[in-house]
This record gives C-alpha cells, sequence and structure tokens, in this order.
C-alpha cells in the first residue's frame, strides 16, 4: 500500500517516443471518495501509443499510460460505501467525471463526455493535479469510476474489456444488435477481435472483414460465421447490400469506406470505431441510395461498463480463454 507521500513507482515517457523508463510520482493525496489499487493487469490500449508519442499533441511529459486496468483495492476513502479493501475491481479510460444531475452529459448516463471528465492518465484534475496511469505499480481514482470484475471473469483478461470491449459493446446495445441480424466487422485486431466475439455472443450472425488472409481462422475460432477478403472483389460483392450493421474497427480510408458502403443493406448502421485521422469523403448521393446512418462511439459510461462486464462475465469470458485472445495475439497485457 501506498501511504500518504509516498511514491509511486511505474514506467513513464519522458519524451515523445515509445520508450518507457522506471519513474515515479507523488500522487494526490486519497480524497473521501477515492481508492487506491493496487495494479495486477494492465492493457496496452492503442491511444497509449499515440498518447506517448504526441501523436496528437499535447502530452505533458513524463507520463505513464494505461487506461485498461485491473487490480485490488488497497484502501479507500471515508465516503466509499460500495467498494472494500480486497475487492478484485477495474478502471477504464475515464478517471473523474462531475456526475452531477444538472450535467447535461452526466445525467443521462453519458459521463464520458462530460466537459469536466479526467482521463486515466495525462488529465488533470479540479485540484491542479495530473492523472497517470496503469504502467505502474499502483493508481487513485475516484471510486465512482471503478468497476467490481464479476467473479466469473479472470481479472488477467479484464483490461481490454474496459476499454475496447465497451468500445464495441456501446454502439451494439445503442443501435439494437440483435440474433439473426447480419453484422460485418471490419479489421481483426485489438478492437475486432472483440467485437466479433460481442456480436456473436449476442446471437447475430457475423461477417469479418479484413485484408490479411492469415486471420481467416482466427475470426472464425472468435465467433464469425464467415470471412470475406475485403481487397477481393469477388468476395466483396458477393456480400454487397447484405449487413444490417458494419462495425469499422481497423484503419479506413475514402476508397474502403467507398467500398464498404456496398456491403451494407438498406437503411443499415455504419459505425466507424478506428479513429484515424484521414478525411473521409462521400458522395450525399450514395447515402440518398443507401439510406445508411454512419456514426462513431466514445467507449462508454459508467452504466455502461457495469453491462459490459456483466455481458461479457456470461458470454464471452469463455471465448476468451477457447481463443486465448485477451492476450498478446490482439491485445498486449502488461502484468505487475
Ligand atoms: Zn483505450
Ligand atoms: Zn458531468
Amino acid at each position: 500500500m501506498v501511504r500518504r507521500s509516498e511514491k509511486i513507482h511505474g514506467w513513464a515517457a519522458t519524451k515523445p517516443g515509445i520508450e518507457v523508463v522506471p519513474w515515479s510520482y507523488v500522487p494526490r493525496p486519497l480524497g473521501l471518495h477515492d481508492v487506491e489499487i493496487r495494479i495486477d493487469y494492465t492493457g496496452v490500449c492503442g491511444s497509449d501509443l499515440h498518447k506517448l508519442k504526441n501523436d496528437l499533441g499535447g502530452t505533458a511529459y513524463p507520463i505513464i499510460c494505461g487506461h485498461e486496468i485491473a487490480g485490488r483495492v488497497v484502501s479507500k476513502g471515508k465516503d466509499v460505501a460500495d467498494l472494500h479493501v480486497g475487492d478484485v475491481v477495474g478502471v477504464g479510460p475515464i478517471a473523474y467525471s462531475c456526475l452531477r444531475d444538472d450535467c447535461k452529459f452526466c445525467g443521462q448516463g453519458l459521463d464520458a463526455h462530460c466537459p469536466h471528465a479526467v482521463h486515466t492518465y495525462g488529465g488533470i484534475y479540479p485540484d491542479g493535479a495530473s492523472s497517470q496511469g496503469g504502467y505502474a505499480e499502483s493508481v487513485r481514482v475516484r471510486a465512482s469510476m471503478v468497476f467490481k470484475i464479476p467473479p466469473e471473469i479472470d481479472p488477467a483478461y479484464v483490461p481490454p474489456l474496459l476499454c475496447a470491449g465497451v468500445s464495441v459493446y456501446a454502439p451494439m446495445v445503442k443501435y439494437g444488435v440483435k440474433a439473426g441480424d447480419r453484422v460485418g466487422i471490419v479489421g481483426i485486431g485489438g478492437l475486432g477481435h472483440l467485437a466479433i466475439q460481442f456480436a456473436s455472443a449476442l446471437g447475430a450472425e457475423v461477417v469479418a472483414i479484413s485484408r490479411s488472409s492469415a486471420k481467416h481462422k482466427d475470426a472464425i475460432e472468435l465467433g464469425a460465421t464467415r470471412f470475406v477478403h475485403s481487397e477481393n472483389r469477388e468476395e466483396t460483392r458477393a456480400i454487397y447490400n447484405t449487413l444490417k450493421f458494419l462495425f469499422v474497427t481497423g484503419d479506413c480510408g475514402t476508397a474502403q469506406l467507398n467500398e464498404l458502403i456496398h456491403l451494407v443493406d438498406i437503411g443499415g448502421q455504419i459505425v466507424i470505431l478506428a479513429l484515424s485521422k484521414e478525411t473521409l469523403e462521400l458522395e450525399p448521393f450514395i447515402l440518398a441510395v443507401k439510406q445508411v446512418s454512419i456514426s462513431g462511439n466514445l467507449v462508454g459510461g459508467i452504466s455502461m461498463i457495469k453491462q459490459t462486464l456483466e455481458f461479457a462475465a456470461k458470454h464471452v469470458n469463455e471465448a476468451l480463454e477457447h481463443a486465448n485472445a485477451g492476450r498478446a495475439r490482439y491485445r498486449l497485457i502488461l502484468e505487475n
């Protein structure tokens, strides 16, 4: 346990790049509503790499990344009622939101969008302290952003669920993916391997779409019923106008989007989850003809993260273990 004024040791980037070195910091005092977590596992998310390299600007060094955290509560503030020392818990990308009823975002479960939200690393708390993430031995976080891990799930598999998992499951719930729907998943990586499992667990007929034939076997193992090579015109044409939903989890440029839109059935929904910096162009005419909607998604709020963990405990855990997919093949997880 780290006591007040003791340091938390971790691995930080001190300059732009993916090299991290041992570094320690004095954490902010444990507040009445905070818990301290001894970290057992942390996932390495694509966002971490962007932050480490300062791809989007604004990274303040040194920085300890990591926002897919699993561990145990080792101490808690006086006003924390729902969590206890020893609880096995997880933390996702958001460490603090205002959670006021009169907040336009928090009031409707969109706490990840709260203007006062503090990212688990690289953020600034209202008291001026900066947040540091999970490539470390411990972390201090607002208890409302800490989630009990259902006993059915091995905590080692939990980190990717807290960011990638909720990012793919939240829009499936929002748009009502259900049994029998035909769902396309583009890209089979950190997001895609979970998207296939969640959609399949919802009873959907999943078509995995990838540039790499090497992913064919994995996609089927994860629950896809069909694999389509995205650069094979014959294969893509065979599924034109058949998908009710299309989740784009891999980098997608204008050319790919203009091809992928043909796979979607009239009135279908495209959700672009891969956050490339490329500008996408579409002729409005194709939207008129296809009547499709295109949207994005920003992780999920507190209730969505809880739902994701509960759903995964019931349906996804077995697949994760079976395919060993929560491990390095699709998601690198650091173990303390
Ligand atoms: Zn992430
Ligand atoms: Zn708020």
